[in-house]
């Protein structure tokens, strides 16, 4: 068998099956170039999602003509130079790939100039330079592509649908445009602008272009520096969740990325806040010194890795934590419009419900729906990505319907009515007036109505109840009169066998009994009387999961478990001591503001918003 070096055009069309995937990942290499050349303004017009044409205008930096040439070359760069740069990267591109392998599967052509005299106009076809030429002056470089995969038939058929493709691309403009708040974007699709950021510099304000005007007035600022991060960003307040990942944002360095790690640090920062299969919106911009992470893990470098990884994961935790120690989280219930009277309630688990808010205009709607991170490069490795939204799984508890159309920066609004003077409470005192429904207690002071979900409230209060007891429990054994008895499947009996160790640790000795069958004997103390079997079980799962045992996490489940099973339900009447008992015991709790499975408690109207609910003001 002889072996032949490659040609290069062949090479490039074998290399471009790695970087180019579709119309979106074109765009992203032309977009991130564009940034890497200083970029302040940069415009992005498809035709047929691209798939017709792609033209990236920016006003950047621009190349000489020999550069130009050499753009084209694979392996050209401008951004490193030797292997010490290559652990130093500070910008988007490194690899000197991309417009080698753009311009191997279409028809390319680069107008750049440096602005100091006639610029290079340079036409590939299939990688093959047709016509070389002069062009204007115009400082920057504007790149188009045109029938992308003309020559490599089998990429082209693996092509979906416009809208999809389409999504893809607006699903990596939102990306950008968070990553870059100081830039101005503009998508235009086949000639109607799709989406437009102003570059201000404002990150609030992109996300207000992104998620909607109402989300983004629910966004709280989080900040916080340790000797080798800088964390910067926006954290959705628990009462606006989504039903996917998705929407958890995290730029380092200026780069999207993608990081099981670091999402889990974000959602296990909200704690008990979130409903069950419920997650945040958040945007972190985190700056750190570039020798700290490693961006060439992947081609399309969507994931990165990290040195000094637990010191950040701590950072993001605590940040996110102590930014939700600081604020009063009860929804507020605002009225839709002054000509509107009615409030339409809805609850913050997944509903039918379709969102009341209209709150996107016709061309925000396709931005909207994809959201960032999907799968729009190296999906397939994230597998712990999920299936895109949909938009009536996500519905808020925003009851305020703000037309979106103005995009005025929104103002993250205190709502706050604890007054400073209140100790250590986090709600105000709450005078009960009556039980609607048997559910809901109804409450007054002087900053407004409140309605409590009493089972909630119960659920919360005892929660915190069982988990400092449970916590502070010592981990003696308790001998049992009847053994318990446990059949497990092959895998689970092998993992037991495994981890007997930790398993001793924590206070339980399995007995094998023949056939997978196990006996226990005792049991720490601390287990409460009637859930022995599902906290054993719990352990058990963990154990196949994680290989370790939490035991906190423990506790703080039988905790949750133990207030759900042990609160007032639904449909029960209280009487007037019943139910001003509840509102103080829940004044006193840590987190009055959720139930351990993230369910709201209470929520609020102002007298401000009855007032104009009534039209006694205007
Ligand atoms: P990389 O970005 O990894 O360096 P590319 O193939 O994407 O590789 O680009 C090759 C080179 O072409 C870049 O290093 C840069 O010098 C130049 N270049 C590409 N796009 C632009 C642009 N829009 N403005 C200025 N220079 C550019
Ligand atoms: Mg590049």
């Amino acid at each position: 068998m002889g072996i032949f070096q490659l040609p290069d055009a062949l090479a490039n069309k074998i290399a471009a099956g790695e970087v180019v995937e579709r119309p979106a990942s074109v765009v992203k290499e032309l977009i991130e170039n564009s940034i890497d050349a200083g970029s302040t303004v940069i415009s992005i017009d498809l035709f047929e999602a691209g798939l017709q044409k792609i033209k990236v205008t920016d006003n950047g930096d621009g190349m000489t003509e020999e550069d130009a040439e050499k753009a084209f070359l694979r392996h050209a760069t401008s951004k490193i130079k030797n292997e010490t740069d290559l652990f130093r990267v500070s910008t988007l591109g490194f690899r000197g790939e991309a417009l080698a392998s753009i311009a191997a599967v279409s028809r390319l052509t680069v107008k750049t100039s440096q602005g100091d005299q006639a610029g290079t106009l340079l036409s590939l076809e299939g990688g093959v330079v047709k016509d070389h030429s002069k062009s204007d002056a115009r400082k920057g470089t504007e790149i188009t592509v045109e029938d992308l995969f003309f020559n490599t038939p089998a990429r082209l058929k693996y092509m979906k649908t416009i809208h999809t493709e389409l999504g893809h691309v607006t699903d990596l403009l939102n990306r950008l445009a968070l990553s870059h708040p100081d830039i101005r974007f503009e998508l235009r699709h086949n000639d109607k602008t799709l989406f437009k950021t102003t570059g201000s510099g404002d990150l609030l304000q992109v996300i207000s272009q992104v998620y909607g005007m109402s989300a983004a007035k629910k966004m709280l600022p989080m900040q916080h520096e340790t000797l080798d991060f800088s964390i910067n960003g926006y954290i959705a307040k628990p009462e606006v969740t989504r039903a996917s990942r998705n929407y958890i944002s995290i730029i380092i360095n200026g780069r999207y990325i993608k990081s099981m790690q670091l999402s889990q640090a974000i959602i296990r920062g909200y704690h008990t806040l979130l409903p069950v299969g419920r997650y945040p919106i958040t945007v972190l911009a985190i700056e750190m010194d570039p020798i700290l992470v490693d961006v060439n893990v992947h081609p399309t470098k969507l994931e990165a890795r990290f040195s000094k990884d637990q010191e950040l994961v701590t950072a993001i935790e605590e940040t996110i934590r102590s930014v939700f120690r600081r604020t009063s989280l009860i929804p507020e219930i605002e009225q839709k419009k002054a000509d509107q009277t009615t409030v339409s309630i809805q609850d913050s688990m997944p509903l039918e419900t379709p969102q009341t808010t209209n709150q996107l205009q016709e061309s925000n709607q396709l931005v909207n729906e994809h959201q960032p991170g999907m799968e729009a490069s190296g999906s397939a490795h994230s597998n712990w990505q999920e299936a895109s939204p949909k938009a009536n799984g996500d519905t808020d508890i925003h009851w305020n319907a703000i037309d979106t159309r103005h995009t005025e920066v929104p103002h993250t609004s205190e709502q706050g009515p604890v007054s400073s003077d209140e100790g250590d409470a986090r709600i105000p005192a709450i005078y009960p007036i009556g039980q609607l429904h048997g559910t809901y207690i109804l409450g007054q002071n002087e900053n407004g109505f409140y309605m409590i979900d009493q089972h909630a409230a119960q659920e919360r209060i005892k929660f915190e109840q069982f988990r400092d007891k449970l916590g502070q429990a010592p981990n003696e054994l308790q001998e049992l009169l009847i053994p318990l008895t446990f059949d497990f499947s092959r895998q689970e009996s092998i993992f037991i066998e495994q981890h007997k160790d930790e398993l001793a640790n924590v206070g339980l000795f399995f007995e094998p009994f023949g056939n997978q069958s196990y006996i226990i004997r005792s049991h720490p103390v601390w287990f409460p009387d009637g859930f022995e079997e599902e906290i054993i079980r719990e352990m058990i799962e963990q154990i196949m999961q994680h290989e370790s045992i939490d035991i906190e996490a423990i506790r703080e489940d039988a905790a949750a478990l133990m207030s759900c099973k042990r609160s007032i339900k639904a449909n029960h009447y209280l009487n007037h001591e019943d139910m001003a008992i509840l509102l103080e015991n829940l004044r006193k709790a840590k987190d009055p503001f959720t139930c351990p499975h993230g369910r709201p408690i209470l929520i609020y109207f102002s007298s401000y918003e009855l007032e104009k609910m009534f039209k006694r003001v205007m």
